[in-house]
C-alpha cells in the first residue's frame, strides 16, 4: 500500500467568493501537486521525495499562501515558514522568516539533511541557502495582487476581511510509500498582517508538522497560534503510537474536540503505516487531495 495526502490550507471560504472558474483553478492547482506526488510513490520513490515534490509544486502555484502567492505580514513582506520531517529516522528540518528563499521546503530538507540542526531562521537560514547553491529571489517575486489587497483590508482602517479566500492557503502533504516509511511536510507565508518576526505552527516539529513511523505522518493548517499551544501534529501521533487509536479517533479527537473547544480554527491531513488517511477540518472547508494504490483519488474543498 501507498498513500499521498495534501492539503492547500483551512479556514473560511465563502461560497459566495468560490466562483465556479476559482474553484476549478483551484482543484488544478491540487490535482497538480497530489498527481506528482504520487507519481513519485508510484515509480517507489520515497515519502519525502513524494512530499517534497508536491509541496514545491504549490510553493510556486501563486493560488496558495506558501512561496510564491505568500501572504504578506502588516509591513508588506512575505516571511516565509517550512518544515519537514522523516518518519523512519525522525530526522527533521525547519526553517522560519524566510524572505529571499523561493522553495522553503527544499531549504527546510536541506537543514535536515546537510546541517547538524533543525531549525534555521532568519538571516541564518538565508546564509545557508546561499551555501546550498539556492539562487535568492527579490521578495517581491512572492507578491500578488491579491495578498497585497488582502493585507490593505486588514490593517486598521481597511475595511476587516476580504469577503474572500482571504488568509488561506498554507500547504502540506503526507505520504506513505512502498517501503511502509511516512513523511510530512508544511509551507505557508503565515497569517495576514502578521507581525515582523511572527512564527506559526507550520514550522515547528509537532505542531504544524510531525512523522514517526511508529504513529502516523500529519500537516496541519489553521490558527498557528492554537496549533502550538496544542502541539497537533504530534498529538495526534502520539494517540496512535501510545494511546492504540485509530488514526480517525485520534485525529477526530484533536481536531473536532481539543482544538475546537479552545477556539482553534483550522484541519489536518494525516495518513498512517497501513495507509489510512483522514482529512478533518473544523473549519468552513480546506483545500484537498488524496490519492492511494487501492484506486482513491478525491480533491475537495467543503
Ligand atoms: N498555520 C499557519 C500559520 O499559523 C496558517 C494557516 O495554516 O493558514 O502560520
Amino acid at each position: 500500500m501507498y498513500a499521498i495526502a495534501i492539503h492547500g490550507g483551512a479556514g473560511t471560504l465563502p461560497r459566495a467568493a468560490m466562483t465556479p472558474e476559482r474553484d476549478q483553478a483551484y482543484r488544478a492547482g491540487l490535482a497538480a501537486a497530489l498527481d506528482a506526488g504520487y507519481a513519485v510513490l508510484d515509480g517507489r520513490g520515497t515519502s519525502l521525495d513524494a512530499v517534497t515534490t508536491a509541496v514545491r509544486i504549490l510553493e510556486d502555484d501563486p493560488l496558495f499562501n506558501a512561496g510564491r502567492g505568500a501572504v504578506l505580514t502588516a509591513g508588506g513582506i512575505a516571511e516565509l515558514d517550512a518544515s519537514i520531517m522523516d518518519g523512519r529516522t525522525l530526522a527533521a528540518g525547519a526553517v522560519a522568516g524566510l524572505r529571499h528563499v523561493r522553495n522553503p521546503i527544499e531549504l527546510a530538507r536541506a537543514v535536515m539533511e546537510h546541517s547538524s540542526h533543525v531549525m534555521l531562521i532568519g538571516g541564518g537560514a538565508e546564509e545557508f541557502a546561499l551555501e546550498r547553491g539556492m539562487a535568492p529571489v527579490p521578495n517581491e517575486y512572492f507578491h500578488t495582487e491579491t495578498r497585497r489587497l488582502q493585507l490593505q483590508r486588514a490593517l486598521p482602517g481597511g475595511g476587516g476581511p476580504v469577503n474572500e479566500l482571504s488568509a488561506l492557503g498554507t500547504v502540506g502533504a503526507v505520504a506513505l510509500d512502498q517501503d511502509g516509511n511516512l513523511a510530512a511536510a508544511t509551507s505557508t507565508g503565515g497569517m495576514t498582517a502578521k507581525r515582523y518576526g511572527r512564527v506559526g505552527d507550520s514550522p515547528i516539529i509537532g505542531a504544524g508538522t510531525y512523522a514517526d513511523n511508529a504513529g502516523c505522518a500529519v500537516s496541519a493548517t489553521g490558527h498557528g497560534e492554537f496549533f502550538i499551544r496544542t502541539v497537533v501534529a504530534h498529538d495526534i501521533c502520539a494517540r496512535v503510537a501510545y494511546a492504540g487509536a485509530t488514526l480517525a479517533e485520534a485525529a477526530d479527537a484533536v481536531v473536532m474536540g481539543r482544538l475546537r473547544q479552545m477556539g482553534g480554527e483550522g484541519g489536518i491531513i494525516a495518513v498512517d503505516a497501513r495507509g489510512n488517511v483522514v482529512m478533518p477540518f473544523n473549519s468552513e472547508g480546506m483545500f484537498r487531495g488524496a490519492r492511494s494504490a487501492d484506486g482513491r483519488r478525491e480533491i475537495a474543498i467543503y
